[in-house]
C-alpha cells in the first residue's frame, strides 16, 4: 500500500527554482474539502462548530482558509490568541483551552472576546483576580465582559478529567484505543467540576459548556461516540444536580490519521452518525436537544494536507546505508521526539521497487534524527527529492533550532495549481536577532 503525494517531481522541481528545499507544503484543496467533509458530518447539530487546534499548525493563511469554511481557532497560549486575533478570529469563534495559564493570556482571551476553558477549579478564583485588575487598570474594558458589572466573561467552559483508564475495545487484542487521563495533568474531577459550574453561575455565566480530551491520535469511529457519551451523561447529571444545563459540549481534539499506509483511515461521517445517534439517546430525553457540539481537533483537520519536502544530499555506507538529506528534526520533530512513523515517498520513483533498506537521517548532532529506519525504498540518488507524507499538523509548529538550524519557509499548493509562500525561511539575520546589542559584552 502506498499514499500519493499532492505534488509531483516536476511540480517540485519547478517549485525549487523559487523556494529550495526543505519546505512544507499544504494542499488548500485538500483542507477544504476535508473541513466541508467535517461540517457536513456535524451538520445535523445546529450550533455545531470545530475550532481548529492552533498549535498543530499556526499559520495564519491556514487559520483563514480554515475560517472561510466555517471554522474557529483553539488557542492555548499568547502566542495563538494573538494570531487569531490579527486574522480576524475572535469572539465566540475562540476557545482557549490552555493550562497552567499566565494572568495576562485570560486577560487577553477576555479582551478578544473568546470562550475561556478552564482547566482547573482554583482557576475560577484565578481569573476573577486577574480580570478585575485589568479592569481597575484599564487593560481591559468592562464592554469586553459584556457590560456593567460583570466579573466574568458570559460564556465559558470547563475541562473534565474522568480519571482512571480510557479503554475502546472489548478484550485485550481488540483494544483500538487506550490512554491514561488518571495520569493526565488535565482537567477536573466530577466533584470538582459539579462545584464549578454551581460557582460560575452564581458568578453570572450564563452559557457553560464542557469539555474532555481523552486519548490522542485515535485511528477509530468508536472514540468520539464513547467520548459524547460520558460527557453526555455526565452534562445530564450536571442538569440535575446544579440546574445548570450546559449550552455546549467541546469533545476536543484526538481523532487521529492513518500515517501507515496501511491502516484504515477514520471515517468522519460515521463519526459524526456516532456522535449524533448517543445525542439522540442521551440528551434529547433530557430535554438538551439544542445543545451545541464543538470539536477542536488539530491533527484531523491538516496532517495529511502537508508534506515536507526535502532532497537526498548524502549516501553513506557503513554498517548500515544512509541517506542524508537536507531536512532535519528540526523541521520535523515527531520520529525523534515519539518514534512516529511517517511515510516516505521518492518523487518520480512512486512505481520503482523497494529494493533497498535505508535510515533516512537529517543532520542534527543527534543520533535520533532520522526520518526513517530500515526503510524499504526505491533506489535513491543525490539529487531526488522526497516527500515526508502527513506533516500538516505537528509538523513545522514543532520545530526547534537546534544545531543552529533555521526554520523552513511554508507554501501553499492553491487550488488553481499556482504555489504560494505563506511563510518566509528563517534567515541567519532573524536567528541573531535576539543577541542584537550584545555582541559587544565585556567578558
Ligand atoms: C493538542 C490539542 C488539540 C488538538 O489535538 P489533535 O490531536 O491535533 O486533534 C485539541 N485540544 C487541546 C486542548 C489540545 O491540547
Amino acid at each position: 500500500m502506498s499514499k500519493i503525494p499532492f505534488v509531483t517531481k516536476e511540480q517540485v522541481e519547478e517549485i525549487v527554482k523559487t523556494y529550495p528545499t526543505p519546505f512544507h507544503i499544504y494542499d488548500e484543496k485538500g483542507i477544504r474539502e476535508n473541513a466541508r467533509a467535517m461540517n457536513k458530518a456535524f451538520s445535523w447539530n445546529k450550533g455545531f462548530k470545530e475550532y481548529f487546534a492552533v498549535k498543530a499548525t499556526p499559520n495564519p493563511t491556514i487559520l483563514k482558509i480554515l475560517h472561510e469554511e466555517g471554522c474557529g481557532t483553539d488557542c492555548s497560549s499568547m502566542a495563538e490568541l494573538v494570531i487569531s486575533e490579527k486574522c480576524k478570529i475572535t469572539g465566540t469563534d475562540v476557545m482557549f483551552s490552555s493550562n497552567e495559564t499566565p494572568a495576562e493570556e485570560f486577560v487577553k482571551c477576555a479582551e478578544i472576546g473568546g470562550i475561556i476553558n478552564l482547566d482547573d477549579i482554583t482557576h475560577i478564583d484565578f481569573v476573577l483576580s486577574a480580570l478585575d485588575e485589568a479592569v481597575k487598570s484599564g487593560r481591559l474594558s468592562q464592554e469586553a465582559l459584556g457590560g456593567e458589572g460583570r466579573r466574568l466573561p458570559k460564556r465559558m467552559s470547563c475541562r473534565f478529567n474522568p480519571g482512571g483508564v480510557f479503554r475502546l475495545g472489548e478484550s485485550t487484542e481488540a483494544v483500538q484505543v487506550m490512554d491514561n487521563p488518571g495520569e493526565a495533568k488535565y482537567g477536573m474531577t466530577k466533584d470538582q467540576i459539579i462545584e464549578a459550574y454551581k460557582r460560575l453561575s452564581e458568578l453570572g455565566v450564563e452559557e457553560l459548556g464542557i469539555h474532555s480530551f481523552l486519548a490522542s491520535n485515535t485511528l477509530s469511529n468508536e472514540y468520539y461516540p464513547a467520548l459524547a457519551k460520558i460527557l453526555f451523561e455526565l452534562a445530564v447529571e450536571i442538569k440535575e444536580k446544579t440546574g445548570v444545563a450546559l449550552s455546549f459540549i467541546n469533545l476536543s481534539g484526538g481523532v487521529g490519521i492513518a500515517y501507515e499506509p496501511d491502516k484504515p483511515a477514520n471515517d468522519i461521517a460515521a463519526i459524526g452518525a456516532g456522535v449524533h445517534k448517543v445525542f439522540d439517546e442521551v440528551l434529547v430525553p433530557a430535554g438538551m436537544g439544542d445543545t451545541a457540539i464543538f470539536t477542536e481537533l488539530g491533527r484531523f483537520m491538516l496532517a495529511p494536507y502537508g508534506h515536507l519536502i526535502t532532497k537526498a544530499v548524502h549516501e553513506k555506507h557503513t554498517y548500515k546505508e544512509y541517506i542524508g538529506v537536507d531536512a532535519c528534526a528540526a523541521n520535523l520533530m515527531r520520529p525523534a521526539m515519539y518514534g512516529s512513523y511517517h511515510h516516505l515517498t521518492v518523487l518520480g520513483k512512486e512505481d520503482a521497487p523497494a529494493t533497498e533498506t535505508y535510515d533516512v537521517v537529517g543532520s542534527l548532532c543527534e543520533n535520533n534524527d532520522k526520518f526513517a529506519i530500515d526503510r524499504k525504498l526505491p533506489k535513491i540518488d543525490i539529487g531526488d527529492y522526497l516527500c515526508i507524507h502527513d506533516t500538516g499538523a505537528h509538523g513545522f509548529s514543532m520545530g526547534y533550532n537546534y544545531n543552529g538550524r533555521l526554520w523552513s519557509a511554508e507554501l501553499l499548493l492553491r487550488e488553481d495549481n499556482s504555489v504560494i509562500c505563506i511563510r518566509r525561511p528563517e534567515t541567519l539575520d532573524d536567528y541573531f536577532a535576539t543577541l542584537d546589542g550584545f555582541w559587544d559584552v565585556e567578558v
